[in-house]
Formats: C-alpha cells, sequence, structure tokens
C-alpha cells in the first residue's frame, strides 16, 4: 500500500539523515481563470514562463527515481494547460500519488478523464456566495459548486479548500455545511495578507490576532463535534498559541523566545527536506511562502535533483503558522495523527472515488 511506502521512505530517510522529495507541491501554470482578490501569488495576471510538457514528464521521471510518493498539482489553475491529462497520466504511470488543487472551474469537462485517476481533489471554496463572489469573481461560487456536486455524483469525497481573511471569518459554518451536503473534507488555511482598502493586499497586524484566534478556536470546536475538517487538532493548536499573526514565520536564532511565548513545541519545519515547492517557472523552493526570497536553482538548467539538493545550502525560516505547509510538516515528520489522518483519507477515496 502506497501510503505505507511512504511512510516507510520517510521513516528510513529520517534514519539515515537522507534528504529527498517524498511529497512535491507543484505550480504546473502561473496561468488561471480567475483574478482572485486574495491570490497569494499574484497568478491571475503572472506572466511567467511556465515549463513545457517535455521537461514536465523528464522532471516526474527524476522525482521518481529520487522516490517521490506524491505531487500535487496546483497552479495558477493547473486545469487550463491542454496537456494536463497527459501529465497525470504519466505520474500515474510512474506510481506516485496525485492530489489536485483546482477552483473546479474547467473539472466538470475533464471529469470523464481525470476521475479514477486523482487520489485527492482539493477544491476552492472561500464562503457563502456573496462573499466567495466578491473575493474570486461573479460566478465563481455556483461553478465550484457544480463541480463539487459532479464529484459527489461519482461518489468522490473532495477537500474543500478554504482561506480565512479578515473579511470571511463568519462563513465558517457556511463553508462547513456545504462540505456536510456535498460529502466533502473542509479545511481552512489563514492568509499570510489581509485585502487592504485598495484591494492591494497588506501583512497581517497584530490588532487582528484575537479575531483570528477566535476563528481558529470555533474551528477545532467543529472538528471536535465531528465537522469533517481535515488538517489535524495539533496543526491548529499550533495555529491558535502563535504569539502574533503579524509574524509569519521565525528563523532558528528566534527559535527559543518564540517557543516559550507560544507556550507549546513548535512544528519543526521540514521542507527541503522531505518535501519541496516546484514554481511554474522551473524554480525549486522549499515552500511557496519564500518564492522569491531565496536563490533558488531552476530545473530548466539544473534537473530537479540539483534544484532540490541545492535548497540544503539555502538559510530559511523554520517554524510558521500556515496551515497547510505545517500540516505537510506534520506528515513529513510522521506526526501519528496526521499519518493516521491521511490513511483514513486514502481507504475512503479508494473506495469511493478510484477505480484504478
Ligand atoms: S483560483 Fe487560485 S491561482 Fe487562480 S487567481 Fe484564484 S487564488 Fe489565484
Ligand atoms: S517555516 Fe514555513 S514558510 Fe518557512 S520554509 Fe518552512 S514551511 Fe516554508
Amino acid at each position: 500500500m502506497s501510503k505505507v511506502g511512504m511512510g516507510l521512505s520517510l521513516l528510513a530517510a529520517r534514519l539515515t539523515g537522507r534528504r529527498f522529495p517524498c511529497m512535491v507541491n507543484w505550480a504546473v501554470t502561473g496561468r488561471c481563470n480567475l483574478r482572485c482578490r486574495h491570490c497569494y501569488g499574484d497568478y491571475g495576471a503572472a506572466q511567467k514562463a511556465e515549463l513545457p510538457l517535455d521537461l514536465l514528464l523528464r522532471t516526474v521521471d527524476e522525482l521518481q527515481a529520487m522516490g517521490t510518493r506524491r505531487i500535487t498539482l496546483e497552479g495558477g489553475e493547473p486545469l487550463v494547460r491542454p496537456d494536463i491529462v497527459r501529465l497525470v497520466d504519466h505520474i500515474r504511470s510512474r506510481r506516485i500519488e496525485i492530489a489536485l488543487c483546482t477552483n473546479g472551474i474547467l473539472l466538470p469537462g475533464l471529469l470523464d478523464e481525470l476521475a479514477g485517476k486523482i487520489d485527492l481533489f482539493v477544491l476552492s471554496l472561500d464562503g457563502s456566495e456573496p462573499y466567495n463572489d466578491w473575493l474570486r469573481g461573479k460566478g465563481a461560487y455556483r461553478k465550484t459548486l457544480a463541480a463539487l456536486e459532479a464529484l459527489r455524483e461519482r461518489g468522490i469525497r473532495p477537500l474543500i479548500f478554504s482561506c480565512l481573511i479578515d473579511r470571511n471569518m463568519d462563513d465558517i459554518d457556511a463553508v462547513v455545511r456545504v462540505a456536510r451536503e456535498v460529502g466533502a473534507y473542509v479545511t481552512f488555511n489563514i492568509a499570510v495578507a489581509r485585502i487592504g482598502d485598495q484591494n492591494g493586499r497588506v501583512p497581517l497586524q497584530k490588532e487582528q490576532d484575537a479575531a483570528y484566534r477566535r476563528a481558529i478556536a470555533h474551528i477545532v470546536r467543529l472538528k471536535r463535534q465531528g465537522a469533517p475538517v481535515y488538517y489535524s487538532l495539533g496543526n491548529y493548536r499550533q495555529a491558535l498559541s502563535w504569539p502574533t499573526f503579524a509574524v509569519e514565520s521565525y528563523r532558528r536564532e528566534d527559535l527559543p523566545a518564540m517557543a516559550r511565548a507560544a507556550r507549546r513545541r513548535m512544528i519543526p519545519c521540514l521542507a527541503g527536506r522531505y518535501w519541496c515547492y516546484i514554481e511554474c517557472n522551473g524554480e525549486v523552493y522549499p515552500c511557496y511562502q519564500v518564492v522569491g526570497t531565496l536563490a533558488a536553482k531552476n530545473i530548466r538548467e539544473h534537473g530537479v535533483r540539483q534544484a532540490f539538493e541545492h535548497l540544503a545550502s539555502l538559510s530559511t525560516c523554520c517554524r510558521c503558522y500556515n496551515l497547510t505547509l505545517s500540516e505537510l510538516n506534520l506528515q513529513a515528520g510522521l506526526d501519528p495523527r496526521a499519518v493516521l489522518r491521511v490513511v483514513r483519507n486514502y481507504f475512503f477515496t479508494k473506495r469511493a472515488g478510484r477505480s484504478s
């Protein structure tokens, strides 16, 4: 079973001190069919040249040789690539698990080709219809709902990904309600910036900490009451005790003081050691949050092995409150609850949605 294989490879790597990209989050395009106000990568407008299919396929082969067990395809919007099904087929032929992050708009038209090949569909929905459409554009809510319905009709259990910013924290219940209706898991991440008055993004301010903590405490309550909240409690607990959301991450030298301030052990960062992020132009980073802040190598010139190995020489942050990244860190660190959740989801998806 591939989850056992993933766990064993991580365990062996930890025992031997080997670094390898067990999990890879890969923005396969910078293009997108939406222009969301909160887009962290400005992908709606991004002009970074994306990699051609032949290089993507060669990179998959190289990743397989390095021991990669799961690739998460993201963007931009990965489904705008006309060759996305060929890429998916190639990844599957190399026996690597696939998660697909999408806004869902193009999904119904591609579902015949993709169902049975994707291990986890992740769809973005940020709140009730008025709020979601204010953020993502008119009509986005209904289109994402249609994609969720199409998955439900096939018995596939997806994950709804919801981004918390200062204006949608009252919409948590609305998203959980949708998740229940369509039989999905749901997860919430905290946007590291809020939307400013002119729609520019500005960093979170200390004064907003209390509101974010209330929102996270509410999510924890919902999870304890049986809501299908996906991320681990330990992850939300770290966010609850994070000293201030105005600081996204800490470096190694800040740790002793910050760990005391946070009153608990912070989740160690394993990005660049057991997982990594590939930007749409081919640059390899520890994670998406540090894109553009490090001297990354590009797989166009160096190949993915060298670009990944180069991460060991970069100095970066080592703790953050980003819930998505922290969940990956929990999985890569073989945290029992995070692993159990992944295994549970695997069996459910296998029964309900996969045909191969
Ligand atoms: S769907 Fe995602 S990638 Fe596209 S604009 Fe919105 S947040 Fe950015
Ligand atoms: S601490 Fe967080 S932001 Fe920093 S490299 Fe690790 S995962 Fe990325």
